[in-house]
């Protein structure tokens, strides 16, 4: 069989789903080149000889697309098939991560035309600090003895009035925001089990200054004439996010770049890593509390 059987046959099968195949625009067919990557791992001889199996995959991954629509889980890897029975599936984890892989797609989905996922890595060149509390390198802030030592008591950051979008600027004061924050990682780690509680990642917002109403004022992450790069995301306030306890405003994407220049590993469900950072930027302030690692 050559490489051209081996698509047509592939293609006829119309295998639907991930890991072996990607999306086209108009649904869940191929794309000639999906196909030849998998051919490509494997010698012809074994796609031939492992026909059937494929086949009884693509009808596993159809059912598993369905059934996602309806909310069931089903675990499915592409290893060739074995005798071994399988192994139970975690229900969480595999909601997790189906939460993740929506919200990346709908992130991709945006992005027209259709980009590789990013892969970024830490940028370890020096950069003009974006403000008074950042240091010169990305995503990182200083210690509190810098700050306290060179005055720095109040952090501002912008935001903006979801009902009379307003744009203003807002200012914590410093230490009485972290110490708020450090009391409450202290008595809650415990019960967090390495998960952004639901105040974390639905954080409440203030009151507007200007229109009095409640809950509506949301920091402004990116500024919109500066696009939505990973180099835009260098200037997010990350400090001000912090005490306001605005972190969850973030999409993955941002926390993701956040993990990376801080060389922590970054997969995972949203709420995970929203507490690697939460912690992991007060554990810049003060790198000697225990309850920060
Ligand atoms: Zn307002």
């Amino acid at each position: 069989m050559d490489e051209n059987a081996a698509c047509f046959l592939l293609e006829n099968h119309a295998l639907g789903g991930r890991g072996l195949t990607h999306k086209t625009q108009d649904g869940f067919g191929l794309h000639r080149s999906a196909i030849k990557n998998v051919i490509r791992t494997q010698t012809l001889a074994s796609i031939e000889a492992n026909l059937h199996y494929l086949v009884l995959v693509s009808i596993i991954m159809r059912t598993q697309e369905k059934s996602r629509q309806g909310r069931l889980n089903l675990d499915l890897s592409l290893h060739p098939p074995s005798h071994s029975p399988p192994q139970p599936v975690d229900n969480e984890t595999s909601s997790h991560q189906q939460q993740e892989e929506e919200e990346e797609e709908e992130e991709e989905t945006m992005e027209q035309p259709r980009q590789r996922r990013r892969r970024t890595r830490a940028d370890t060149r020096r950069m003009e600090p974006p403000y008074p509390w950042s240091t010169d390198r990305r995503a990182v802030i200083h210690k509190l003895e810098y700050l306290q030592a060179n005055n720095i008591v109040t952090i501002k950051g912008e935001v903006k009035c979801k009902k009379c979008e307003r744009k203003y600027e807002m200012e914590y004061e410093l230490m009485n925001k972290f110490y708020e924050i450090t009391r409450f990682i202290e008595s809650e780690k415990n019960s967090m089990h390495d998960r952004a509680p639901s105040c974390w990642a639905n954080p409440i917002l203030p009151n507007c200054n200007f229109c009095n109403k409640e809950k509506c004022v949301e920091p402004v992450i990116i500024s919109q004439e500066e696009g939505d790069d990973d180099d835009q995301f260098s200037r997010i306030n990350w400090l001000f996010l912090l005490l306001g306890k605005f972190l969850g405003c973030l999409k993955l994407k941002q926390l993701r770049y956040f993990c990376a220049q801080n060389n922590i590993h970054r997969t995972g469900a949203k709420n995970r890593l929203l507490y690697l950072v939460y912690l992991a930027l007060c554990q810049q302030l003060q790198p000697s509390n225990i309850h920060f690692l």
